[in-house]
């Protein structure tokens, strides 16, 4: 199994405190040192992956190349590091019993009682460990999904236990992150909810070697003495991870300071090593010192939840990034917006984005969204049912096809002009069973995508059941809608523009998926820029 070193992330206390992040910015400051990481996402829910759970409760499904609907981690994993994502980085509790019961019933375990220990817990770290057998893979980062303490994350939390025993304390790091609370009248804080997070943990075999502490404030010598006395966690790694309010990308940098890499590196076993962070320094003073601002009206019906749409928020900061700019989201909940409210509802922006759903609530606001930005020149940016929305609203208003829609929203429609796939006319299954993953994809010379892309080919990620209907594709182009690109075989439409417009775009496929914030995604870059272009005029 080489010297391949395993870090394992846990959370304490609560969950929302920034978990992938710490994962994702771990794997950071390890690369900057030079050395190769690999990201794994345990998850304990029994869903077989995110593909089924509502944005709503579980947040955005993040789809990888190969097709996999995970966790929105992994985007955070994807953003932050050069590690190759894949199926195989998201591993689900679902994923796990499935196969140690196809195994069973294959007859593989030899008449034997399978069990939680050693059967469940020896297919989570065979998920864990396969990653040691890849070329060039230094540490495993693995983040345990839950809170410790969580009856579902119990076989997690023991299969990384079960590491000290299988590869070596020497070779294992448990980093557990926590929060201090601040009582707010005295502002004072308090570490007993991080003592009993790690006499749980401790419990369970595990004494963490590195503690981040959420806060509010720096952390006081006399309390870090404190932790260290009764965690056993050496001083020095105690690291607080104060709360402001700064961009995500200045976390890795953040902790850096704190003294994070310090302590991982020798918890490690490496000699400490300068990094080169040199990039991340860049984009904070980019981040810090935006020359121009632009609104940008983000229209969807998971609007609440602000993890729903988080690939696409952060590829908008990405593209703003890169025009040195800032940009200030408007968050419209499309149930809410009619014809008759939409002036005073998108009257001041700069663009309009219309990300991906699913059903038939909100459709109506998107549809008179679309209208305005297409009436009003505004920069439009439709992606996956976005896309779909300006082809029905193109069919209603500019062709004049009344009761025009999608098949998904009314299957009697006289002008179904988005319609099911022919590939899944006969699914019925809801998990993995939709036009997922990356699709090649030809782009249409003269056109923004081919603008974008400064080439005549893409490659980007799918999950949809609905189409263009290719019936309609005469009268569409006769009429002003331009096909910017289609499947490599020309038979699929994958992206459509208007006319006479500044920017307006629609894809099928999902281009938030693979921007980072060294490299905005080509589509947002140019949105971006359309949109502080028209707030100019
Ligand atoms: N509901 C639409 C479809 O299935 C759009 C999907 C999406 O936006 N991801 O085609």
């Amino acid at each position: 199994m080489g010297n391949v070193k395993y870090v394992f992330v846990s959370g304490g206390v609560c969950s929302s405190l920034g978990k992938g992040i710490a994962a994702s910015s771990i794997g950071t400051l390890l690369e900057s040192r030079g050395y190769k990481i690999q990201m794994v996402k345990v998850d304990p829910y029994i869903n077989i992956d995110a593909g089924t759970m509502s944005p709503f409760q579980h947040g955005e499904v993040y789809v990888t190349d190969d097709g996999a609907e995970t966790d929105l981690d992994l985007g955070n994993y994807e953003r932050f590091t050069t590690a190759s994502i894949s199926k195989r980085n998201s591993v689900t509790t679902g994923q796990v019993y499935q196969e140690v019961i196809e195994r069973e019933r294959r007859g593989d375990y030899l008449g034997k009682c399978v069990q939680v220990i050693p059967h469940i817990t020896d297919e989570i770290k065979r998920r864990i460990m396969v990653f040691s057998k890849d070329a060039d893979v230094d540490v495993v980062i693995t983040e345990i999904g839950g809170t410790v303490g969580d009856i579902e994350s119990v076989p997690f939390i023991e299969a990384a236990r079960q590491f000290i025993f299988d590869v070596g304390r020497e070779n294992v790091v448990f980093v557990h992150l926590t929060l201090i609370p601040e009582l707010s009248a005295a502002g004072e804080l308090k570490t007993k909810p991080t003592q009993h997070s790690v006499q749980r943990l401790m419990e369970y075999g595990i004494l963490p070697d590195i503690l981040l502490c959420r806060m509010n404030q720096p952390m006081p010598d006399d309390m870090r003495h404190k932790l260290s006395l009764f965690t056993n966690v050496p001083f020095d790694s105690i690291i607080p991870a104060i709360s402001t309010k700064v961009s995500i990308y200045e976390i890795p940098l953040a902790y850096e300071k704190q003294g994070l890499t310090k302590a991982l590196l020798k918890s490690l076993g490496f000699a400490y090593k300068e990094g080169k962070l040199d990039k991340w320094h860049n984009l904070s003073e980019v981040i810090n010192n935006p020359k121009g601002e632009t609104k940008i009206a983000v229209i969807g019906k998971y609007i609440k939840l602000q993890d729903s749409y988080k690939s696409i928020y952060e590829a908008l900061h990405h593209a703003a990034f890169y025009n040195c700019a800032k940009i200030k989201l408007v968050k419209i909940d499309s149930e809410t917006l009619t014809e008759s409210n939409i002036e005073e509802n998108l009257q001041d922006v700069d663009g309009i984005l219309i990300p991906g759903g699913f059903g038939e609530r909100g459709i109506d606001g998107k549809i008179a969204a679309a209208k305005y930005a297409r009436e009003h020149k505004i920069p439009y940016f439709g992606i996956c049912l976005g896309m779909q929305i300006m082809v029905i609203e193109y069919a209603r208003n500019v062709l004049g096809w009344e009761n025009a829609n999608s098949k998904e929203f009314d299957p009697e429609s006289p002008y179904p002009v988005v319609a099911l796939l022919e590939e899944q006319q006969y699914i019925d299954a809801k998990g993995g069973t939709m036009r997922l993953g990356a699709y090649r994809g030809k782009i249409i010379p003269d056109t923004l995508l081919y603008k974008a892309y400064g080439s005549s080919e893409l490659s980007e990620r799918h999950r949809h059941r609905y189409e263009f209907n290719n019936c309609y594709r005469e009268d569409f182009e006769k009429n002003g809608l331009k096909i910017a690109c289609t499947t490599m075989d020309g038979q699929l439409v994958e992206s459509v523009e208007w006319t006479n417009h500044p920017f307006g775009v629609g894809v099928q496929f999902h281009p938030e998926f693979k921007s980072n914030p060294f490299e905005a995604h080509p589509i947002f870059r140019d949105f971006a820029k359309a949109a502080l272009e028209y707030k100019k005029v």
